[in-house]
């Protein structure tokens, strides 16, 4: 099974119904979500991009970029968005023993948590949220990680911004085209990703932005 389609498939969603692969609305609510990074230069881009449409996100960060970039992690919680864990070094759940995933995730939670500003704060949202690298993870490594208080966050539309051989104007199309109230979009705040994600960013905060649409970030 591929999860790589750009709008997940009901039967997918229905085979895995504890995680979470949108949010069950009827406001004009959508829920961006950024993977891998933060990314020297690519995030504060994403922070300003945001701001600008008063938007809020969710940024799914890989523990190994947190402890290298701590300033550019807390940049994105000083601008109210939320945080998730994306594993310390982003590996493949499919191929990783379960505790070493396991071992995988507290790795990143600890430098996660390392830079969280104290408990009360208004800005900083306290939920655990997970979000496998590559969209694999047995379930044994999901029930793991939900016993500890993990929410499996999913996604129902994919941009593929990381995909060079697709044009901004594909990408683009896969970011609105099935996109919803509640759901959840797939960006990534990585080098690879940057060339489609910087020109299609915009394009979609305006879009849905002049349809009424407001951007939140994730917080369950
Ligand atoms: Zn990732």
């Amino acid at each position: 099974m591929t999860l790589t389609p750009v709008k997940i498939p009901l039967v997918v969603k229905k085979m895995f119904p504890n995680y979470i692969w949108d949010i069950a609305t009827n406001e004009k609510i959508i829920y961006l979500t950024f993977d891998d990074g933060p990314t020297p230069d690519i995030t504060n881009w994403i922070l300003d991009t945001l701001k600008t449409y008063n938007a809020k996100a969710t940024f799914f960060c890989i523990g190994n970029n947190v402890e290298k970039y701590p300033e550019l992690f807390r940049n994105i919680i000083k601008n109210g968005h939320a945080i998730g864990n994306h594993t310390q070094n982003h590996v493949k759940g499919w191929k990783t023993k379960t505790d070493d995933y396991l071992s995988e995730v507290a790795q990143a939670e600890e430098h996660i948590q390392k830079e969280k500003p104290q408990p009360h704060s208004s800005t900083f949202k306290a939920a655990k949220l997970f979000r496998p690298p590559y969209g694999k993870i047995t379930t044994q490594q999901a029930n793991a990680l939900m016993k500890l208080g993990y929410k499996i966050i999913m996604w129902d539309v994919l941009s593929i911004d990381w995909n060079r051989n697709i044009s901004e104007d594909t990408c683009f199309k896969n970011a609105i085209s099935k996109t919803k109230n509640g759901s959840i979009i797939v960006f990534h705040d990585s080098v690879k990703a940057s060339k489609n994600m910087q020109a299609t960013l915009p394009k979609v905060l305006k879009y849905f932005t002049d349809q009424g649409f407001v951007f939140k970030s994730i917080a369950l």
